[in-house]
């Protein structure tokens, strides 16, 4: 028999820790983690509120612990734990999270929940040397320098999530060390549907609705990521995710709008090629990627489907989205311009979401909140949340006066 199938049989499971378990990337990395029984063996899950789905989650994956960061939601699920007595403790709250995050007995995070409120337990995960599956790409752009660093100081292996970074990471060189010269890169090329406001006028786009907003044409996703691909925000947060990612230098990065999504992203070297991966929109693939990571294993992904198919190619329109150039700015601006940039969109895609506040007032309150918060401090953990705090305050607070 072949050794490396023998000791494929034989291999111990991956012990992992799915954060942010409940929601579209979770439950998709728990699809990929089903299909290979014995190769991964489910440590923790965390969710905030979804109960339901937590206890589904639990009777299908037997995690060890359940965590949920809503000590109410916690409550509850334990009630239901206990009535059909799963082998599962319920815990709650962040420490919780960060707890099920670094823990010996865990190998791997997927660190999957949505915005800053994930930077704390995937931090901690970094610094405690898992292998990071990377999805919370808030994570990245509040604490970049400090997040690669502790990847650094703890020999972490980090393997992007986020569809556009795993095509970059797919497409550059194993060894890639950061450093875009000896590795003949010129520039990396990041793709961008467009969101469901691409062909909108400047009027219809002010208009929009929360429904138009999560409607995406591509891609079924959180609905604070969809609002973020309809205001090119999400591009612009990949943006400054790839700097961090990848060493990249601001005016290294391309963004191209590419409505099909079928080519997730770009590697332009020097001597003219241009490397892209591609494949039918499922976050299953780049899940899967990294779950097998440096193997490449079944994702339950339909194959891509090229004959008569048509791939187009189009500059972004900074005029009528300006969260593109804010997050630019906001690189360009260092220290925790990135940390405000962040906040401040978090808070006005809450408002926009509860209907308080009309779409074009979300780029109006961030490029306020980084007018009003420059240059901050953002060398440790603390000063990156107090930055975080105070675009929140200032965020709220424009928006309340501008949106009464
Ligand atoms: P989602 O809203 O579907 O799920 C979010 C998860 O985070 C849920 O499990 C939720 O319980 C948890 N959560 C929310 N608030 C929390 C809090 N305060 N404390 C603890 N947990 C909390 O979001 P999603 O679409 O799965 O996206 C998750 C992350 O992955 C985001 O950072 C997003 O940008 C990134 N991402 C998503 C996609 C996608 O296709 N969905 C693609 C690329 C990157
Ligand atoms: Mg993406």
């Amino acid at each position: 028999m072949n050794a490396d199938i023998r000791n494929a049989g034989e291999m111990k499971p991956r012990v992992l820790t799915v954060l942010g378990a409940t929601g579209t990337i979770g439950v998709n990395t728990l699809d990929v983690v089903a299909r290979h029984p014995g190769r991964f063996e489910v440590f923790a899950l965390t969710g905030a509120t979804q109960v339901e789905r937590m206890l589904e989650q639990c009777r299908t994956h037997h995690p060890r612990y359940a965590v949920m960061a809503e000590p109410a939601a916690a409550a509850l699920l334990r009630e239901r734990v206990a009535a059909e007595k799963l082998p599962v403790d319920v815990l709650e709250g962040s420490a919780a999270l960060t707890a099920v995050a670094t823990t010996p007995e865990v190998d791997t995070v997927m660190a999957a929940i949505v915005g800053a409120a994930g930077l704390p337990a995937t931090l901690a995960a970094a610094q405690a040397g898992k292998r990071i599956l990377l999805a919370n790409k808030e994570t990245l752009v509040v604490s970049g320098q400090l997040f690669m660093d502790a990847i650094a100081a703890s020999g972490s292996v980090l393997l992007p999530i986020d569809s556009e970074h795993n095509a970059i990471f797919q497409s550059l060189p194993r060894d890639f060390n950061g450093d875009f010269q000896q590795a003949g890169v010129k520039a990396l090329w990041l793709t961008a549907s467009g969101g469901p406001f691409r062909t909108l006028s400047a009027e219809a786009i002010a208009a929009a609705t929360p429904a138009q907003a999560v409607a995406h044409p591509n891609w079924v996703m959180g609905k604070k990521i969809s609002v973020d691909s309809a205001s090119l925000m999400n591009k612009g947060l990949e943006v400054i995710e790839a700097r961090w990612l990848f060493n990249a230098r601001p005016d290294q990065i391309k963004v191209v709008v590419h409505p099909q999504s079928i080519v997730h992203s770009m590697v332009e070297y020097a001597d003219g090629s241009v490397l892209a991966q591609m494949g039918t929109p499922d976050m299953r693939t780049p899940i899967a990627y990294a779950l097998g990571f440096p193997e490449r294993i079944e994702a339950g992904v339909s194959a891509l489907e090229l004959m008569g198919r048509e791939l187009t190619f189009e500059a972004p329109d900074s005029a009528r989205f300006p969260c593109l150039q804010l997050a630019f700015d906001a690189l360009a601006a260092g220290g925790s311009a990135a940390a405000v940039l962040n906040a401040a969109n978090e808070v006005a895609v809450a408002r926009f979401l509860e209907g308080a506040i009309p779409f074009n007032a979300i780029a109006a309150s961030i490029a306020h909140s980084l007018d009003t918060l420059a240059g901050g401090a953002a060398g440790t953990l603390e000063e990156l949340l107090n930055a975080d705090q105070r675009a929140r305050s200032v965020a709220e607070a424009y928006l309340s006066d501008k949106h009464p």
